[in-house]
């Protein structure tokens, strides 16, 4: 049988599947069992920040797991310790704790939302119009999409979800049973939508007043994406906790939550916890990513945005009939096109060249972090290529 009729065979049908298979990666590129040697420009999912086959990232990997590979959470790590001091060092943040995943940060964040304000029945959570935040219970019931969340209600209760950029709509709905606002400054499944500073400085103010929580959901735009080390850092805040995922291992699963002097002590021993949770293979892959941010890999990001930004444009200006709109923050780029974007991710695959479709219409390019110039002209005339036929 062949592995598609495998993977049809074994598997709850929860994957749409390309129809390529991976034999290997390097750098910006996946390589094919067929010999094809196809241009990722949308590396894991935002994972492979330092795109595939790193030497650094091999070689700390290779260190760590021939020390240990799990101890569990009863022991003390090095490579965890070294990670959090890194993070809270670069952030700015007072305290962390590491999970395994995305949806795992943000549900540590709604049980420590929750048992903050415990005392005060503060419990309305706020999100919004294209938000994703991962696909347990509590993190779906935040995240917007209906077509996610239907077929599995009822969720956890007291969510309300507000039009994205909405001034009018946070200022009619916070108030104080608001305990906590979740944002993506950058939403990324939503269409890569940019906050406007006007919106951002809204929700600052409102938090202030009706003391509530906001949650920066960085899982997708962190770890250097978007040119800073966090989105959020493009706008004038701080929020009182960050979720973190996606990047922050170097490709190997992990995620963590960050929070600021106000929640340090909310949890006490034994409140939280996770078997796998900052796992030290992991922790040892995400120390070099964060020490490459601190070497100058976002000045690529910077160079590299612009780079493509600029080329975006034209194309958009030459294919006005077809592409609706470019949205561009580092290197995490949504191109919106007038209609499905299916048929073009296969066409470009064809083209030897990966990219995304969300939000049905939005191509969004999330590629290495340390992606050449060379290769980026190699989208662009793959892309071009692709609107021109
Ligand atoms: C991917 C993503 C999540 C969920 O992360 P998982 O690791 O898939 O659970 C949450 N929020 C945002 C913004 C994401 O992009």
């Amino acid at each position: 049988m062949t592995l598609k009729g495998k993977e049809q065979k074994y598997f709850f049908n929860t994957y749409k599947r390309l129809e390529i298979e991976i034999s290997k990666g390097d750098g910006c590129y996946l390589f094919t069992r067929d010999g094809r040697k196809i241009l990722d420009m949308f590396a894991g999912l935002a994972v492979n920040v330092l795109g595939y086959n790193h030497p650094k990232i091999n070689s700390s990997i290779k260190e760590q797991l021939e020390k240990y590979i799990h101890v569990s959470n009863y022991f003390l790590q090095e490579p965890q310790i070294n990670l959090a001091e890194k993070i809270l060092k670069m952030s700015g943040f007072s305290k962390i704790f590491f999970c395994n995943s995305g949806t795992e940060a943000t549900e540590s964040a709604i049980k420590l939302i929750r048992k903050y304000f415990n005392s005060k029945h503060k419990t309305e959570l706020i999100s919004f119009t294209g938000a994703f935040h991962g696909r347990t219970t509590g993190a779906l019931a935040l995240t917007a999409k209906k077509k996610y969340k239907q077929q599995f209600e009822p969720l956890i209760q007291g969510v309300k979800i507000l039009e994205f950029n909405s001034v009018e709509q946070l200022e009619k709905n916070v108030n104080e049973n608001t305990a906590a606002i979740f944002i993506e400054c950058v939403q990324g499944e939503g269409g890569v939508n940019i906050a406007t500073q006007e919106f951002v400085e809204t929700i600052k103010h409102l938090s202030k007043k009706h003391e509530c929580l906001i949650i920066a959901d960085e899982i997708q735009s962190g770890v250097g994406r978007t040119g800073k080390l966090h989105a959020y850092e493009h706008y004038d805040f701080s929020p009182d906790i960050v979720l973190l995922a996606k990047g922050i291992g170097g490709g190997l699963p992990l995620g963590a939550m960050l929070g600021s002097e106000k929640v340090k002590d909310v949890f006490v021993n034994g409140e939280h916890g996770s078997t796998f949770g900052g796992n030290p293979v992991s922790c040892a892959a995400g120390l070099v990513v964060f020490n490459e941010i601190e070497n100058g890999l976002m000045e690529n990001v910077i160079e590299q945005s612009r780079n493509l930004k600029m080329k975006l444009l034209k194309i958009k200006s030459e294919y006005s009939s077809k592409i609706k709109d470019v949205r561009i923050k580092g290197l995490m780029a949504g191109i919106e096109l007038f209609e499905n974007g299916e048929t073009l991710v296969n066409q470009m695959l064809e083209e030897n060249v990966l990219v995304n479709c969300t939000n049905e219409n939005v191509i969004r390019l999330l590629p290495p972090l340390n992606i050449s110039c060379a290769e980026i002209e190699i989208f662009v005339e793959k892309f071009r290529k692709v609107f021109k036929n």
